[in-house]
């Protein structure tokens, strides 16, 4: 794959954020990933919306990390739509129960990241 050529090779991460405990519990795992500088948090919205910019800067990552909350996998198949190769982590395979809530349980984001960092470092 080629690097990005502003930035050079990054780490992309992806992630699910959909309106459910697991959903938003991806996103906070790929905004910590980006503010512990593991990662870069990208926007899986422009690429389901298939803007070009960002389709392009999705792919031209050298790795891509993707965090759905459920095994629907909205995030995982708006990549495979593109073609995007990717790693994927799916936060209910961890044993985190899917609900309707959106408040964050401060163990399951900590499972859910220290998921994705030992995902990041295989
Ligand atoms: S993967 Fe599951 S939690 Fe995430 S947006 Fe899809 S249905 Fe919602």
């Amino acid at each position: 794959m080629e690097s990005c050529s502003c930035c050079g090779p990054i780490t992309m991460v992806l992630s699910c954020s959909g309106g459910s405990n697991v959903g938003q519990i991806s996103n906070e795992v790929a905004r910590k990933l980006t503010v512990d500088n593991r990662a870069v948090m990208f926007c899986l919205a422009g690429v389901g919306g298939d803007v070009e910019p960002l389709v392009e800067r999705t792919n031209s990552a050298e790795r891509v990390l993707v965090i759905d909350g459920c095994p629907v996998a909205c995030a995982k198949k708006t990549l495979e739509r593109h073609g995007i190769e990717h790693e994927w982590l799916e936060l209910t395979g961890l044993g985190i129960e899917k609900c309707p809530s959106l408040e964050l349980v401060e163990a399951e984001v900590e499972c859910a990241m220290s998921a994705a960092v030992k995902c990041l470092e295989a």
